[in-house]
């Protein structure tokens, strides 16, 4: 059988960070979700059900500096492309609500921690999983079909968005991620029949 050399440069040994948010799990939706990924040809190579602490969860969102900032814009635009008024115009301020609401909604019940390997992992998951508001995520993802919450319910009741999952933004999010959900040896590194056909250079072999 003829082997593909696994270079660690290779896009098939990319590697993401996905959570099952508490609302996943209280919606019995799980193995639905698990299934998306699985389906398209990603390998899980990490896995664990836990109930995370605040400081996991403000740790994670503050991994990468520019966090706040992005996800202050990204709200604000949120309202202002549906013509309506921000509650502020300060993205830092907003993040900070958006921080402490995180805490609460994370810490609230148990969550799936996963490491997903495979070609463009990070961006594939993006694209399963769908745009962070679910009133606006495409039809097909994860976020677009499973769920109904907008910016302007959640500034309402004052929470959090509920999209169910949590998926790395991009690879050195994904790397600083994984390293602080998981210590290495739950990294389980291991070979899936599938990988031959989506990744072998020739089909050679399927005929006898
Ligand atoms: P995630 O990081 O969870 O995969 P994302 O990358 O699509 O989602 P971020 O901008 O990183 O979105 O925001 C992180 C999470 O914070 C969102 O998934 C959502 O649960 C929550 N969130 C973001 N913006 C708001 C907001 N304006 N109001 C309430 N919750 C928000
Ligand atoms: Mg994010």
């Amino acid at each position: 059988m003829t082997h593909t050399s696994s270079t660690p440069t290779h896009h098939k040994n990319e590697r993401t960070f996905v959570i099952i948010k508490p609302d996943g799990i209280q919606r019995t939706l799980i193995g639905e979700i698990i299934g998306r990924y699985e389906r398209i040809g990603l390998k899980l190579v990490g896995m664990k059900l836990m109930i995370p602490t605040a400081d996991m969860v403000r740790q994670h969102y503050t991994l990468d500096a520019g966090w706040m900032q992005a996800v202050g814009e990204k709200s604000i635009k949120g309202f202002v492309d549906k013509g309506q008024i921000p509650p502020t115009t300060d993205p830092l301020a907003i993040a900070n609500d958006i921080l402490n609401r995180l805490e609460k909604y994370l810490t609230s019940g148990p969550v799936i921690a996963m490491v997903w390997q495979g070609a463009h992992a990070v961006k594939i998951v993006r694209k399963i999983t769908g745009g962070t508001e679910p009133l606006t995520s495409d039809v097909g993802t994860i976020r677009g079909d499973y769920v109904l919450d907008s910016y302007q319910m959640s500034e309402i009741d004052n929470r959090s968005i509920r999209n169910l999952v949590h998926a790395s933004g991009t690879v050195k999010e994904a790397e600083d991620e994984i390293k602080h959900w998981f210590k290495d040896e739950e990294l389980v590194d291991y070979s899936i029949i599938s990988d031959e056909i989506l990744y072998a250079p020739d089909m050679k072999d399927i005929l006898g």
